[in-house]
């Protein structure tokens, strides 16, 4: 049995070595040493005995050759046994067995004849020396003994034969089987190699693995470092938060601390919210029972309001008399006189007395003319030095009164130059003392209205601005190219079978505060300049209608109310002399003039018919009554402000004034009604 060997290592081993397969020793266990050879190396060992032996012929063979295995025939069993035995010791244990083998097997050789070697001419005689002791030479007629000689050679030869055929017996079988070795060494070689290729197939791919491996390892090595790099980047960024958290830690504690602290105030909090939610809700019910009662007082105030603006007479005339302005001719004195009232100084004057000396009267003697004494009286007299303030607070409440829902018209009548527009509009320059009743009724107004919406009351205003000028309407509140021009405004029932009415081609303006009517009546300012300058000085032959459409709500209490605020600058109310020559421009004068006085002795006569109740009332007679009948019926609320000059020239036209306002302050229109829906 030969014994198993690793196959694999023995190939790693070669391809460590780089040796050829072929060339390493064997290490299969050989019979024999010489097998080890190979089979061609052992003809190659076989052959220089084959040459001696042929060299030398069959003696000197047998002379050269070592001493073998004695001829069978001779040799006693035990020295056989004793011969195999240093043969085995000699070539392995296989060699041994097979040389045991032939031993055993072995048949008597015949014996072979022994040819004796033909002796060339001329070549020694002497017997070669086989083995033994050299015979002594033979005394040549000796024959039988050299016979006996050359019988016993003979012998010896015949042994040798025996023994070497039977040693070339053992060789051949040597020989096959060192053959069928090869043969085996061949298929394993050819198995080895086979293994080799594989083996090498599998070496590169694991050299290529390796490579790979390695440049693998080389990215795990740099993926490493940069791994590396990234744990003590995070080591300190770790060391950071831990800082960061002890930090953290003791704000919390901190935090904890306070969120005690201000869960104990909530607490405490939680019950004063408790508390003051009841007291709240005591409140509430409270407030609703006081707003019941203030609205019950509201509605009571506008009751009493109104009875006491009724009591004051639902048309009013005041008397405003302006200063002497610097530069005017000082009146004489006691041409005008202002009376204190019933209750003495300390009352607000309502009486005035002109004086007018009567030169139709005028005696020969040269005694000066006698003077007539006109007294007139009205709701409140206004003398040169009375401010602006002084006279809006005489109205404020009138002007409230169309909150309420009463419509209130508020004229201004007289002269040109008596302070009309001064009164309505104010100096403009922006002095606030200055300010006149339009501004300061705005102001008013939207205060009241701020003050009235808390207690759920919603009031929007919409603002108009119109001049009538012999009988055309123009709207002073015109922008772009309208502006400054006469326009094609009529005045329209705001729709069918309603009362309402409107100026078509007028601009209506909805405003929030006392600044957008400012900036409106900047704009009318501008207007009527821009018309002076293209129809000459007219705005004193106008009149202009300023008009607040108010609308207010009480959602909660479904409460609606609405009325318009009239504020109007009237056209002069003088005179043309008729003693004055008539050229063209004087006959323009005159018509506008008439036109002026038809339009005031209209508002007269309206104010007449309304007063004594007449079933028709012209209103049609003129543009400024038709536009004005809503704030002049019945429900209405009237003031006029007779304006007068202080001018001793201009006693003629304030005496006829007073006497118009006069009139109209005798008219008592019916019971104001407010408009309420
Ligand atoms: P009207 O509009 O009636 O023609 P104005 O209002 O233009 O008159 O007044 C004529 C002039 O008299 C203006 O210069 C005005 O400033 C001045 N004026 C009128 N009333 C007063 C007054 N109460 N105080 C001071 N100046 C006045
Ligand atoms: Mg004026």
């Amino acid at each position: 049995m030969e014994p198993q060997r690793p196959p694999l290592l023995e190939v790693k081993g070669n391809i460590e070595l780089k040796t050829p397969l072929i060339k390493a020793p064997s290490r299969l266990p050989l019979p024999g040493s010489r097998l080890k050879r190979g089979p061609d190396q052992m003809e190659d060992a076989l052959e220089p005995e084959k040459k001696r032996t042929r060299g030398l012929g069959a003696a000197a063979k047998i002379a050269t050759s070592r001493p073998r295995a004695p001829p069978p025939t001779t040799v006693p069993q035990t020295q056989g046994q004793t011969t195999a035995q240093k043969v085995s010791r000699k070539t392995g244990p296989r060699c041994s067995i097979a040389t045991a083998t032939v031993l055993k097997n072995q048949k008597p050789v015949p014996a072979v004849p022994v040819q004796k070697p033909v002796q060339k001419p001329g070549t020694s005689t002497v017997p070669p020396m086989v083995g033994g002791k050299k015979p002594g030479k033979r005394p040549a007629w000796d024959l039988k003994g050299q016979l006996c000689d050359l019988t016993a050679e003979l012998k010896r030869y015949r042994e040798r034969t025996q023994t070497l055929n039977l040693e070339n017996q053992q060789l051949q079988d040597q020989l096959r089987d060192a053959q069928q070795q090869a043969k085996t060494l061949g298929i394993e070689r050819g198995t080895l190699e086979e293994e080799l290729t594989r083996v090498r197939a599998q070496a590169e791919q694991g050299q290529h693995e390796l490579k790979n491996l390695s440049a693998h390892v080389l990215e795990l090595e740099e993926r490493l470092g940069t791994q590396e790099g990234l744990v003590q980047k995070l080591q300190k960024e770790q060391l950071e938060l831990q800082e960061e958290r002890r930090g953290l830690t003791s704000r919390l504690e901190k935090q904890e601390k306070r969120l005690q602290a201000s869960e104990a105030a909530l607490l405490s909090s939680q019950a004063k919210v408790e508390s003051l939610q009841q007291e709240t809700a005591a409140q509430a019910s409270l407030l609703t029972e006081r707003e019941e009662r203030l609205h019950g007082l509201e509605m009571e105030r506008r009751r009493l309001h109104n009875q006491l603006q009724e009591l004051k007479g639902n048309i009013r005339v005041f008397c405003r008399v302006r200063p002497v302005l610097p530069g005017e001719p000082t009146p004489p004195p006691g041409l005008l006189l202002f009376p204190p009232g019933p209750g003495g100084p300390s009352d607000p004057p309502t009486h005035l007395s002109l004086s007018r000396s009567d030169e139709r009267r005028g005696t020969l003697s040269g005694a000066p003319p006698p003077t007539t004494r006109h007294d007139f009286s009205f709701d409140r007299v206004f003398p040169p030095g009375s401010k602006q303030d002084e006279v809006f607070e005489e109205i404020a409440m009138l002007v409230q009164s169309a909150l309420d829902g009463f419509p209130v018209c508020i004229f201004a009548y007289g002269q040109t130059g008596s302070g009309k527009t001064f009164t309505m509009e104010g100096e403009p320059g922006g002095d606030p003392q200055l300010e006149g009743l339009i501004p300061r009724a705005m102001r008013h107004i939207f205060s009241v209205a701020q003050e009235l919406s808390g207690q759920g009351w919603n009031y929007s205003f919409v603002a108009s601005y119109v001049e009538i000028y012999n009988e055309t309407v123009r709207d002073l509140l015109a922008t772009g190219p309208r502006k400054g021009q006469g326009g094609d405004c009529e005045i329209h029932r705001a729709g069918p079978g309603s009362k309402e009415l409107t100026v078509t081609n007028a601009r209506y303006v909805p405003v929030t505060c006392e600044k957008e009517v400012e900036a409106l009546l900047h704009l009318a300012r501008q207007n009527r300049a821009v018309a002076r300058t293209i129809h000459n000085e007219r705005s004193s032959r106008s009149h202009s209608v300023f008009q607040l459409q108010i609308s207010g709500e009480h959602s909660s209490r479904g409460l609606q109310c609405g009325a318009p605020l009239s504020l109007v600058d009237l056209a002069g109310s003088e005179r043309l002399d008729p003693s004055l020559a008539l050229g063209p421009g004087e006959r323009e004068r005159l018509r506008e003039t008439q036109a002026i006085n038809s339009s005031l002795s209209t508002l007269g006569l309206v104010i007449m018919a309304l007063s004594n109740k007449e079933s028709h009332v012209p209103y049609r007679n003129s543009k400024l009554t038709y536009l004005l009948q809503n704030s002049l019926g019945g429900s209405a609320k009237m003031l006029m402000f007779v304006n007068i000059s202080p001018l001793e020239e201009n006693i003629s036209e304030s005496l006829n004034s007073l006497r118009f306002a006069s009139k109209v302050n005798q008219c008592v229109i019916g019971t104001a009604q407010a408009n309420k829906k």
